[in-house]
């Protein structure tokens, strides 16, 4: 916007240079009808424009950057990413940005972000999402173990598969820690120790992952996840036993020690009743649902053979329908269940 493209003429000649303007009533910065005022130099009359302060520049909309491989449960998950919008006259119009969609083809959309600012300039931006009918991110609690571990690892490389492995102290089998590490698996923290008479205060619970973590660190030589799972869950009602309310002040300390918890939303029952590979196979299969983060609890400790059974099974299903596995960190959306001490 620069004030000499607006010129008074006279029967159509350029007459600028004779003329003084008075162009300091213009507010650049504010859009309306400013009168500016010709003051001939040597002679004649006074003239008077109309200057329009338009804004002609479209609003900036500002996204995340999505990652090749990063998929999302559903489409209102995936809307549900943060974005901005700014215009260089109306400031943050983030509110007024409107967020659709198209298919493109199976499990790939394309997300429309359009906003206009006030004087009608409309910025539009799209997004490619991959979303997928299950996310599936593989938990294996209380290994590693000399027999199961080392083939369940087997097995997800077989299929190219990365899953979590929530670890108890690992004295003496540092190389299947190395192994899930250099793998590409999560290493997640159980706690050095099983026992639940870590339940006694919440101290000792913070110390239980911090030993662990300490443990895990020192062996792979990589960072921590900070990802842990309570043993028992965090539902877990055997530490009434121990301490009244030690699971509520639990929660609250694992976070402000930087930790990300997480509890399941798929039960595959292999420590409970469910004693062989189709028992197995049902509970996980049946769990599955789309348009959530399916987190699958199961047990890599010795003498689960029936889980390592039942999760060639599980991968042979899931690769079929092209469900995606995820590992957990502290950027996946955490699933817990309630507390109950
Ligand atoms: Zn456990």
């Amino acid at each position: 916007m620069n004030i000499d493209d607006y010129k008074p003429n006279f029967a159509g000649h350029d007459t600028s240079w004779i003329f003084k303007r008075d162009s300091d009533v213009i507010d650049w910065n504010k859009l309306g009808n400013y009168k500016v005022r010709y003051t001939p130099r040597f002679f004649g009359i006074t003239q008077t424009l109309t200057i329009k302060v338009v804004d002609k520049t479209e609003p900036v909309i500002t996204l995340d950057t999505i990652g090749e491989n990063e998929y999302f449960e559903s489409i209102d998950a995936a809307k549900a990413r943060p974005y901005k919008a700014v215009d260089n006259y109306d400031g943050d119009i983030t509110e007024n940005v409107e967020v659709n969609y198209r298919i493109k083809d199976a499990g790939s959309y394309e997300l429309i972000y359009t906003v206009s600012d006030s004087s009608g300039n409309e910025a539009r931006v799209t997004q490619p999402v991959k979303i997928t009918r299950g996310i599936i991110a593989l938990t294996f609690d209380d290994g590693p173990s000399e027999t199961i571990t080392p083939q369940i690892l087997d097995l997800l490389k077989e299929y190219g598969v990365k899953a979590t492995f929530f670890v108890l102290n690992f004295e003496g089998r540092e190389d299947i820690i190395r192994r899930e590490y250099e793998e590409g698996h999560t290493i997640g923290f159980h706690g050095y120790s099983h026992d639940y008479s870590i339940y006694e205060s919440v101290d000792k619970v913070l110390d239980n992952f911090k030993k662990i973590e300490e443990q895990v660190v020192e062996t792979t030589g990589g960072e921590s996840s900070k990802v842990i799972r309570f043993p028992g869950g965090s539902s877990n009602t055997v530490s009434r036993n121990y301490c009244e309310g030690v699971m509520s002040e639990s929660v609250k300390a694992v976070e402000e020690a930087g930790y990300v918890y997480y509890d399941w939303n798929i039960d595959s029952d292999d420590a409970g009743s469910a004693k062989t590979k189709n028992e197995i196979v049902r509970n996980v299969i049946g769990g599955i649902m789309p348009g959530r983060l399916n987190v699958v609890l199961m047990h890599d400790a010795a003498g689960k053979e029936a889980t390592l059974e039942a999760l060639r099974e599980i991968l042979d299903y899931c690769s079929l329908r092209e469900y995606v596995f995820v590992t957990l960190s502290t950027k996946t959306t955490p699933v817990h269940h309630g507390v109950s001490n």
